[in-house]
C-alpha cells in the first residue's frame, strides 16, 4: 500500500490529536497476541486490524458452530465447521492487507511464549484466564482481559508480575471459582459481547498510542439490561502469588 493510500485509509485516526501520525506509526509497529477468536475476540480483532495494528497473532482451537452465529459476527453461515483461528485470520487479511496476521489453531497453554507488546485475553473460562495471566507475568506483557455472561460485560487492564506498575488478573480474582458458569449454560447477549470486544480494542489502542490517561489498573463493567456502566480502580494485592 502506498503512503498516500495509508494516510487516506487512516485519515479519521490521523485527525485525532491524541493519535495523529505518530500514533498511527506506533500502531503499525505494534504486535499483539489475541487468545480466543470467538464472541469477544472477533470484534476486538476486526477493530485492531482496521486500526492498522502491525501484527496480530491469534490462538483458538475451536471450530465455527451454528450456535456461534448469534454473536460471533466475524463468521458467516458458509464458515460453519471451519477452524476459528484461520477463518478469523483470513477475515482480518481481507479487512487490511497492510498488516501481518499469524494464527495457531490450538488452545494457548501457559508454557507457550507470548509475542508482542500486549496480550488480549478473550477466552471464556477462569482457568484459561489464570494461565494467560501467568504467562503474561513471565513474559512481561501487558494484559487486556474481557468477559461477558448474560447481560453483563467486563474489561480490565493489567500488568501481571509488575505490582509497581499495576495489578494482575489474579489480584482481581484471587481464588479460582469452583463452579464457574459460562455463556453456554447462562446465555449471553450478542451485542454485549460486541461491546466488550470493542472496549478491549479501544484499551489496546489507547495503550499503544498513549492516548488519554493510562487504562492500567482500571476495570470497566457494563450492565446491558439497565444500560448502566461503571469503572473501578483495582490495586495490586500484596498477597498475590503472581505479583510477588
Ligand atoms: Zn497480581
Amino acid at each position: 500500500m502506498s503512503k498516500f493510500d495509508r494516510l487516506e485509509r487512516h485519515k479519521r485516526h490521523i485527525l485525532l490529536k491524541e493519535i495523529g501520525g505518530p500514533g498511527l506509526a506506533r500502531l503499525a509497529k505494534a504486535e499483539v497476541t489475541l487468545i480466543g477468536a470467538g464472541a469477544l475476540g472477533g470484534p476486538c480483532a476486526l477493530y485492531l486490524a482496521a486500526a492498522g495494528v502491525g501484527k496480530i497473532t491469534i490462538y483458538d482451537d475451536d471450530v465455527v458452530d451454528l450456535s456461534n452465529l448469534q454473536r460471533q459476527i466475524q463468521f458467516s453461515e458458509q464458515e460453519i465447521g471451519l477452524p476459528k483461528a484461520d477463518t478469523l485470520a483470513r477475515r482480518l487479511e481481507q479487512q487490511n492487507s497492510d498488516i501481518l496476521i499469524a494464527f495457531q489453531a490450538c488452545r494457548f497453554k501457559s508454557h507457550m511464549r507470548l509475542e508482542g507488546d500486549i496480550v488480549i485475553d478473550a477466552t471464556d473460562t477462569f482457568a484459561a484466564r489464570y494461565e494467560i495471566n501467568e504467562a503474561a507475568a513471565r513474559d512481561g506483557k501487558l494484559l487486556v482481559s474481557g468477559a461477558a455472561t448474560g447481560w453483563q460485560g467486563q474489561v480490565g487492564v493489567f500488568t501481571p508480575g509488575q505490582p509497581d506498575a499495576g495489578p494482575c488478573y489474579r489480584c482481581l480474582v484471587p481464588e479460582l471459582p469452583t463452579q464457574a458458569d459460562d455463556c453456554s449454560t447462562l446465555g449471553v447477549v450478542g451485542a454485549v459481547t460486541g461491546m466488550v470486544g470493542a472496549r478491549m480494542a479501544l484499551e489496546t489502542i489507547r495503550l499503544l498510542t498513549n492516548a488519554g490517561p493510562s487504562p492500567i489498573g482500571w476495570f470497566w463493567s457494563l450492565d446491558g439490561l439497565s444500560g448502566a456502566s461503571r469503572r473501578m480502580r483495582i490495586h495490586p494485592d500484596p498477597e498475590c502469588p503472581i505479583c510477588n
